[in-house]
């Protein structure tokens, strides 16, 4: 494979090719959402450094990702369920946590430990969220254990993460990195910052992580299983070496794995209609985590959209069970987990290791 240069994106190809794509795929999005209502609220459980603790996850409504307007991501398509007009008032974002705080006074026994908050960009980034709002939203749920915030590496500043330290929360940057290689990134994902990025912003919160009292400060990678782009095997071998990778880096203590799902307006939806991608298979899934369980990390995954044509799948008959399996490891860790599960289209997924060798032409549906 060539190295992408500046020379090669002036003349039209690499990003600014994928980028002039995703705007014309993303151009037709027509819906419009409330700034009062955060995008998603829902309540689950997460392995942490910590132990499984209860979580409640927010998606909060801020107007959207500013790579995403440039075009952005060809899996991704958080955008279109953005703000129309870019930007979300701090009373706006306030009345969404009301709501994500109503949901769960409804739903669930007792608050939960863990909070987790995902933009359709960067939680850090002062353009989506101002620093009064995230101070604010701090102090809202200062009296719970830990939280996740997603965050680009740019944004990435110990003095951010100091106003979740400071009220004794512990904190997790969640970092959608999706893979080490800088070229798949680049070229298949169409993100822009380099793994030197993502170490860097792994120092800087090793350093938040020294300045707090009592209460920790660490990343949480995640990763994307089968940009488009790449054949099944290359996939697999791209995020073992990834989760490896990752694992290593100082600050980085979860790795979390998404198989790839084909969201509307996107250019993975674009490949998919016309037959050229296929989700990655839930057996791939098992492979990476069976052969990266012995990181220094907990490494985990959650396919969504697991058994259907758009999510991660295999042959329709052990979705559910290789899917349960995967829960499963997230909770123990333990490799002997997908020892239980076979089915006789393990056959059918090894010859397509073996013998896909093209994006554009899946052997399998
Ligand atoms: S994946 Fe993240 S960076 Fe990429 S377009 Fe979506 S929200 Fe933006
Ligand atoms: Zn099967």
């Amino acid at each position: 494979m060539s190295r992408p240069s500046p020379e090669s994106y002036e003349r039209g190809r690499g990003m600014d090719a994928h980028n002039q794509v995703m705007r014309e795929i993303r151009a037709e999005k027509d819906k419009h959402y409330d700034p009062h209502e955060p995008t998603r609220v829902w309540l689950d459980e997460d392995n942490t450094p910590d132990g499984v603790v209860d979580s409640l996850t927010i998606i909060l409504n801020t107007g959207g990702c500013r790579w995403a307007r440039a075009g952005g991501c060809t899996m991704c398509g958080y955008v279109a369920e953005s703000v129309e007009g870019g930007s979300v008032t701090h009373e706006a974002l306030l009345d969404q946590i009301d709501v994500c705080l109503e949901h769960e006074a409804e739903n669930a026994a007792e608050p939960a430990d863990l909070i987790k908050i995902y933009t359709s960009g960067s939680f850090l980034d002062e353009r989506e969220v101002g620093a009064e709002t995230r101070a604010a939203i701090a102090e809202t749920f200062a009296d719970r254990e830990r939280i996740v915030v997603e965050s680009l590496p740019d944004f990435v500043d110990r003095e951010k993460l100091a106003d979740f330290t400071d009220v004794g929360l512990s904190t997790d940057v969640a970092v959608g990195l999706e893979t080490a290689t800088d070229r798949v990134r680049h070229d298949c994902v169409n993100k822009y910052f380099d793994f030197a990025d993502f170490e860097a912003a792994c120092e800087e919160v090793a350093e938040a992580d020294f300045d707090a009292e009592d209460v920790d400060a660490g990343v949480k990678a995640y990763l994307l299983l089968k940009p488009p782009f790449l054949s099944e095997s290359e996939a697999v071998e791209d995020m073992i070496s990834s989760v490896r990778r990752c694992a290593a880096v100082e600050g980085c203590h979860t790795v979390s794995m998404n198989p790839t799902n084909v969201q509307r307006y996107t250019m993975v939806d674009e490949l998919f209609f016309r037959g050229g991608y296929r989700p990655p298979w839930l057996w791939s899934v098992a492979r990476v985590l069976e052969a990266t369980a012995g990181v220094d990390a907990i490494v985990v995954s959650d396919p969504v959209g697991h058994g259907s044509d758009r999510g991660p799948h295999n042959c329709g008959e052990c979705d559910d069970r290789v899917q349960k399996a995967i829960k499963d490891f997230d909770r123990r860790q333990d490799p002997a987990v997908f020892e239980q599960v076979s089915c006789e289209c393990e056959a059918t997924w090894e010859y397509v290791l073996d013998e896909e060798t093209s994006y554009g032409m899946p052997l399998t549906r």
